[in-house]
């Protein structure tokens, strides 16, 4: 096998990740005038569509919203064939989407990247990448490095794989499977005695399919989950035909919303004790049998009063005891944390799977996990016999894909350790000392808690305009105002301290070396797109540009004679005011 880390090649830009983050960086990129190459670990495009496969693996989005925009033949063309899609459609969208743009040339596939450092002298960054189905084969080379001016990484929100560190996990003679890494060619499940440990979203989406195929499936629930019924149904053609005789405006709609989505029902802005109880109750009733989302917009207040939420808590734990049979059990899946604190699930026949006489629950909060055997799992109090465990126990921080990345920045610092306290971003966007370097769906992002597609959109065209503004000036180098790094985290952290999302432990919450907790952005998708447009109005303040006579190829290649004049002339870094 040989080594070709010297085989060095020039690109304007490398992105990395095959998600929809990635496709679409790749593509407005190109079109941009970028000679642009595109990683991906896994083998083919889809990123979160093509690793979670496991069984009944949906979108919480409704199929009309969740999807690009960036195209009008492309939206008015695919067909959507229910109201949620599932994930085969998903990943069939992705794959139609990279053949009709023709992007999957510019990715390589089942290729990590090993490591990445700005190279200071020629402001590039230096991409070492490692493929593995080069280094199966015996001849092949299997590493390269890629220089780019700019490094744009999509590698997703959520997308690391948690599993938790449980003793005896190499005992166990049975499978172990992640639902963030299901294999492509499937697992076995019929007559086989399963064990579910996690009931966030995936593990609630999992269950009543497994539950259909498996001899028995034991659920090993940690806390419980609000669970909102999905009411999944065929796509409603005369709903797709309104929607797509004015798809932009119906788009447009969705820019005004809080969360991104949501262009189907009504924001509810009434507050929830500003109604009697007989018409709250009525209104939850109406939403509940609507399905979907919905149900957190019945009033505009259960995202910031207590007693508000409350309320909402109580009409879910209301329906979980009307429809499980038995009343301990039902009594189990009662959620005690604060309705919206977490993410709110959206399921099809969750509660109604503990009616079936083959689906237990085992509560491991009153009674925990002890160890994995070779037949199963211990808990303090039982054995739970199983072939198969299914850990449905989500992923790591938003922040963990970059973290993980080896990525260095000015001085050889790496990522890792200048966040180890907590992410500190601009804009949720870039990082000081990071040189050229932009992140989609990274933390101090609002995505997570968005429509992700929508939301990639509208970050990688700011990503874009902000590359078009420096290459046209011939700046070389972009980096981040560290004052306005400090003054947009502070600001959100600001704006969550508002929300209900502070009072429990989740995906949305952080904390710090010092152990001070910190919540994910939250910040409206309104005030998000209005920051971004303001910002790239007033020529990017809270990044400094600076320009480096270094021939390079590709677009930038005939600006560097301005570049060089630029520095030249200023002869200095031209720092921008640092307020957002
Ligand atoms: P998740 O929401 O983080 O849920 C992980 C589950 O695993 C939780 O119930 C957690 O319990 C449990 N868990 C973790 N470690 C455990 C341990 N040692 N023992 C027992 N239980 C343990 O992960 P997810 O369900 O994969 O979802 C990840 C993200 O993707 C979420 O934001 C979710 O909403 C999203 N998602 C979206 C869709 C969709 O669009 N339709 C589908 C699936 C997932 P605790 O709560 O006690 O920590």
């Amino acid at each position: 096998m040989s080594d070709h880390r010297n085989d060095h090649h020039d690109v304007d830009a490398v992105v990395v990740g095959a998600g929809f983050g990635g496709l679409y960086a790749a593509y407005k990129l190109r079109q941009a005038g970028l000679t642009v190459h595109g990683i991906e670990r896994g083998a083919d495009v889809g990123g979160t569509w093509y690793w979670n496969r496991y069984p009944g693996a949906r979108c919480d989005i409704e199929s009309l919203e969740y999807s690009y925009q960036f195209s009008d033949d492309l939206q008015q063309d695919w067909r959507w064939t229910e109201r949620y899609a599932a994930q085969p459609e998903i990943l069939a969208y992705a794959r139609h989407v990279a053949d009709r743009f023709e992007l999957r040339p510019l990715f390589g596939f089942s290729t990590s990247v090993v490591s990445a450092s700005f190279d200071e002298d020629t402001d590039r960054w230096l991409v070492d990448t490692q493929s593995e189905s080069e280094s199966e084969s015996e001849s092949g080379c299997d590493r390269r490095q890629w220089r780019a001016r700019f490094l744009v990484l999509a590698t997703g929100g959520v997308s690391r794989p948690y599993t938790p560190t449980l003793a005896g996990l190499e005992r166990f003679g049975g499978r172990t499977v992640h639902t963030g890494a299901w294999p492509a060619d499937g697992v076995d499940v019929d007559g086989k005695r399963v064990a579910i440990i996690g009931t966030g979203g995936s593990g609630v989406q999992a269950l009543p399919i497994l539950a259909d195929r498996a001899a028995s499936v034991s659920v090993l629930q940690r806390t419980p989950t609000y669970v909102i019924p999905a009411r999944n149904r065929s796509a409603d053609t005369d709903v797709e035909r309104v929607v797509k005789a004015d798809y932009q405006g119906f788009r447009q709609r969705t820019t005004e919303l809080q969360f991104g989505f949501g262009a189907f029902f009504d924001q509810g802005d009434v507050a929830a004790m500003a109604v009697d109880a007989d018409e709250r109750e009525r209104r939850y009733r109406q939403r509940w049998e609507d399905g979907g989302y919905s149900f957190l917009y019945t009033f505009g207040d259960l995202g910031t009063n207590p007693a508000a939420a409350e309320t909402a808590a109580e009409f879910i734990r209301g329906e979980i005891r009307r429809i499980v049979d038995d009343p301990v059990v039902a009594e189990a899946l009662c959620p005690a944390h604060v309705f919206g604190c977490r993410r709110i699930v959206i399921g099809t026949d969750y509660y109604e799977s503990f009616n079936r006489p083959n689906v237990s629950l085992v509560d491991v909060a009153a009674d925990p996990i002890v160890e994995l055997t070779a037949t199963g799992v211990r808990t303090e109090q039982s054995h739970i016999d199983a072939d198969l465990i299914v850990f449905a126990t989500g992923f790591e921080d938003q922040a963990a894909s970059l973290r993980h990345l080896d990525l260095r920045g000015l001085g050889g610092v790496r990522l890792a350790d200048r966040w180890q306290d907590r992410p500190l971003t601009y804009l949720g966007l870039c990082t000081a000392g990071f040189p050229n370097m932009f992140f989609v769906n990274g933390p101090g992002n609002p995505s997570i808690t968005t429509n992700m597609i929508a939301n990639i959109e509208h970050t990688v065209d700011w990503i874009v305009g902000c590359v078009d503004h420096a290459i046209d000036r011939g700046w070389t180098r972009v980096d981040v105002n560290p004052l306005a790094q400090n003054r947009w985290t502070a600001g959100v952290d600001a704006r969550a301290n508002g929300r209900l999302l502070h009072t429990c432990t989740s995906r949305y919450v952080g904390v710090t070396g010092a152990g001070q907790r910190y919540v994910f952005p939250f910040i409206g998708v309104p005030d998000y797109r209005s920051t971004l447009a303001d910002v790239a109005a007033r020529g990017y303040p809270g990044l400094v540009f600076d320009g480096r006579p270094t021939p390079r190829p590709g677009v930038v290649a005939p600006l560097v004679a301005a570049a060089t004049s630029a520095r030249t002339n200023s002869n200095s870094t031209r720092q921008t005011d640092p307020t957002i």
